[in-house]
């Protein structure tokens, strides 16, 4: 990236540059004419009283978490529940150092209506259990239709009393529509003014919003997590596989030997035993059965057609399919591909499963969300 030299923005003190819009301290080439100069970011947030996504590599986002932990701060970790263990951001632990962390998974609109939010909850907490993290709370929302959302404002309010709050969360976990969100629900939008820069001369990419007279809510840009499917195919292809709607679950009964595909994206084998597998993907995701024996034949021959996306246009930068075996599974268990959905396995005896997905994207094990 190249700066724009000693132009830093008047709002959050980034550092300004004109060539990439996702990144912190952008502003369009015309506007270094200005006298005072805020970054887009900034701009938005006074005119409109709304922040824009924005997204860093994780040096970037080091040098924010690093300087979190000597704050007292409540950290309000985003994460997607579509993309739970894809969107978790490792690490979260030694960054925060003794302030506390509330855990909202965004997106619980995607979930099937049947699913209990406080089952979900409970699994949340587990799941963070199992990494070590101590949470303070948890909430499960959708950002998008407001749902959950006034209750996890009563939850900032009290954890954060005398505390600022600090919002992360990796990109398109929906943190700037939740942030959006919260400015109405403090009624904060009235008061939503920059203020001068709190960080001068860093390039930390903290937006400020007063939450009310004697706190503050930083939105930090979105980390990339590269081990999302997203990061590896393309942004037509992306707009496919996102689920937008409830995810209608769809149950496949699969002997040894038998292989699903889903679309050219990933693959799952039955390699021993017997299973019923439910399968949570965005509905207009193609699933398609066959025989393991013959499916990488049929992977070569039909990938980009039938089996699509990616797009035929996509594949010379689509990475190949890599194995993970997950030996036997004799209890239900999620097999979680990173940022495309998942699959429960419901064993009738001990059943062993192969599991593909491009090099690169995460592949998991995982207690049933469902
Ligand atoms: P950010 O990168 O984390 O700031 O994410 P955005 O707020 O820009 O949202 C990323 C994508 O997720 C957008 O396409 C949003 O429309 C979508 N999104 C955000 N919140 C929700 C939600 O609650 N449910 C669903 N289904 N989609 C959401």
């Amino acid at each position: 990236m190249t700066y724009v030299n000693d132009h830093y923005c008047a709002g959050c003190g980034v550092h300004i540059q004109t060539e990439n819009e996702k990144e912190p301290g952008y502003v369009p080439a015309s506007a270094l004419e200005r006298e005072t100069i805020v970054c887009r970011r900034c701009f938005r947030l006074k005119n409109y009283n709304e922040v824009t996504p924005t997204s860093i590599g994780e040096k970037e986002f080091l040098a924010i978490a690093n300087d979190l932990a000597s704050r007292k701060a409540l950290i309000v970790k985003i994460v997607d529940v579509f993309d739970f263990h894809g969107s978790w951001i490792s690490g979260i632990k030694r960054f925060a150092g003794n302030n506390d962390i509330l855990l909202v998974a965004n997106k619980a609109d995607l979930l099937p209506k049947s699913v209990k939010k406080i089952k979900v909850e409970q699994w949340m907490r587990t799941q963070a259990k199992e990494w070590g993290v101590p949470l303070c709370d948890v909430a499960l929302i959708s950002a998008d239709t407001g749902n959950g959302l006034e209750e996890v404002a009563g939850k900032i309010d009290r954890y954060a009393t005398g505390k600022d709050v600090y919002v992360v969360g990796c990109t398109n976990v929906g943190k700037s529509t939740f942030i959006n969100q919260l400015i109405r629900a403090f009624g904060a939008e009235d008061e939503a003014t920059l203020t001068t820069s709190a960080h001068p001369g860093t390039t930390l990419g903290l937006v400020d919003i007063p939450l009310d007279h004697d706190r503050t809510m930083f939105d930090t840009p979105g980390l990339i997590n590269h081990h999302q499917m997203a990061h590896v195919i393309s942004q037509k292809a992306y707009k496919k596989v996102f689920p937008k709607k409830e995810i209608k679950p769809k149950i496949y009964q699969l002997n040894e030997g038998q292989t699903l595909f889903f679309a050219g994206l990933a693959r799952l084998d039955i390699a021993g035993g017997e299973a019923d597998v439910i399968c949570y993907f965005s509905n207009e995701l193609y699933i398609h059965r066959t025989k393991t024996d013959n499916a990488s034949e049929l992977y070569e021959k039909q990938l980009g057609d039938l089996l699509q996306p990616p797009f035929k246009a996509d594949l010379s930068a689509f990475p190949a399919l890599q194995e993970t075996s997950f030996g036997m599974i004799d209890n239900k268990m999620d097999i979680v591909y990173s940022g495309l959905g998942w699959v429960t396995i419901l064993p009738k005896s001990s059943v062993q499963v192969h599991a593909h997905a491009p090099k690169n994207v995460g592949v998991f094990k995982r207690e049933a969300l469902i």
